[in-house]
Order: structure tokens, then sequence, then C-alpha cells
């Protein structure tokens, strides 16, 4: 697999910028509820628990569990070698914060569910993508 894959980058705003250059620090971050502690995520205003507004960007420990996945054979993207696995994972501190992701630096065989993985930040110019590798 080339060293780094052809991804298709987000848009990066001012709403999510924390969770898409989290990486440069080495962080994970969500929007988290200061009244509440409830993660927020995908980015809103508001706290679905309590419409408190009172949200900052929060660093998690990136440590996930595998809820579901899939290991893909076909070869949309130049740069990124099937066979891969496309995961959702829930974060450790909140499990309904899932992310859509991959599975990397393990045999897609070995992949299941409910394995623990943790995240690992892949950098395209100033995105820093959040992937998943088993947990140490
Ligand atoms: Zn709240």
């Amino acid at each position: 697999m080339a060293d780094k894959p052809f991804r298709v980058l987000p848009r990066v705003t001012s709403e999510n910028e924390h969770f898409w250059r989290g990486g440069e620090a080495g962080e994970l971050r969500f929007l988290r509820c200061s009244t509440c502690d409830y993660l927020v995520h995908p980015p809103a205003p508001v706290c679905p628990r309590d419409l408190s507004r009172e949200l900052a960007p929060h660093a998690v420990s990136g440590r996930a569990t595998v809820a579901t996945y899939t290991i893909n054979h076909q070869p949309w993207y130049p740069g990124l070698d099937p066979p891969y696995v496309v995961a959702i994972v829930e974060i450790e501190e909140q499990p309904d914060v899932r992310l859509m992701t991959n599975v990397v630096n393990c045999e897609v065989e070995k992949v299941h569910v409910g394995m623990p993985v943790q995240v690992k930040f892949e950098q395209h110019d100033d995105v820093w993508i959040p992937l998943f590798e088993p947990a140490a």
C-alpha cells in the first residue's frame, strides 16, 4: 500500500476544525457540553441533551471499539489498495459517538466486532484523518 493513499478530504470549517486538525497535536477531539459533559458529534451548535450552547473542544483518549466493519475488495481509489477495512468504531468515553474510519496496521482477517483499537492520524495537507489500529 502507498505510504499515504489518496483521500477525499473534508471541508474544514470553524465548526469542525477541532476534529480535523486535532491530530496535529495527536489528539482526537470532540465538542463537549460544559454543563453535562455530553460529547456532541458531528459538531452542532447546541447540546442535544440539555440544549446548552456552552460547547468546547475536548480531547478524548483515542481508544475505541470496532462496532461493525466491512472488508473492501474494490480498488475505488488509486493508492488505497484493497483489501482494506472500513469500520464504524465507538469511542471509549461515549459509545454513541461513532466514527466511520479504516482499521489499519492489522491483517484484515483479524479485525472483529468488539476489537479494541486506538487512533492513529494520517496527515493530508492541513487535515489529520483519524484512522484506528489495534490497541497496544
Ligand atoms: Zn449538555
